[in-house]
């Protein structure tokens, strides 16, 4: 069993429910999966920045990476260690430390950058999802694989067919548990109308967050993260 709380359930101006983020207790490690504007704060109140083992970025939005310099400089200063930023592709893991230049001067003397696939007890990959939120912007989705689950956990990405097409090249007898971001608005590319995430929700485990859930409308058939008091923080 994956563990997964969400740190925030909200889109990038749900204030009340905070940026999305994931707490993942994964292979004995807590990674934090994003950190947006509102991530750091949230982390304090719990008493647990300095529990995060890796963290794991889905792209570079304000609301996904707004209080990860903080974090990182909390970690230095405050916690005295340094931080392990996991990245997915080389390229993503260039970016990264450019957009951490800015804050940082250099990245290099606060944290260890590390590819993917050197997490210790192996198991996470991800979905390049480039250019399906936002054209021209970077994006991935993650997916955390045990002996006896999948978790897909899929960042911003407009629409669920990468995911979809994932899984049907890569067909598992594991229970899979798939939390997309989704939107209740229709005609806004940058998120998955709700009503296009039911066709996954026949096959797999699927939970919606990146909303703010009061604005719900009555024929939704995705349950939302923000429902599920065990999914939260
Ligand atoms: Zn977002």
């Amino acid at each position: 069993m994956i563990r997964i709380q969400f740190v925030g359930t909200g889109g990038a101006f749900d204030v009340a429910q905070g940026n999305s983020a994931a707490w993942i207790e994964f292979k004995g490690k807590n990674i934090l999966l994003d950190c947006g504007y509102s991530v750091y704060p949230r982390l304090r109140e719990k008493g647990i920045v300095s529990r995060v083992d890796y963290l794991l970025l889905t792209h570079l939005h304000d609301d996904h990476a707004g209080s990860l310099s903080t974090l990182i400089f909390h970690n230095t200063h405050v916690e005295n260690k340094r931080s392990a930023i996991l990245y997915p592709t080389a390229d993503f893991g260039d970016h990264l430390y450019q957009y951490l230049t800015f804050s940082q001067q250099k990245p290099e003397n606060h944290s260890d950058f590390l590819p993917l696939w050197q997490f210790p007890g192996r198991g996470i990959s991800f979905i390049e999802t480039t250019n399906m939120h936002v054209p021209g912007m970077q994006t991935f989705a993650y997916i955390f694989e045990d002996e006896e689950e999948i978790l897909i956990y899929s960042g911003d990405m407009g629409n669920p067919t990468l995911i979809a097409k994932y899984l049907n090249e890569n067909p598992s007898t594991k229970k899979i548990r798939i939390f997309h971001e989704m939107t209740f608005y229709p005609n806004i590319s940058a998120h998955c109308y709700y009503k296009d995430l039911e066709s996954l929700t026949e096959k797999y485990e699927v939970y919606g967050y990146h909303l703010n859930e009061a604005t719900e409308p009555t024929d939704n058939k995705i349950p939302l993260v923000a429902h599920f008091p065990c999914l939260l923080l």
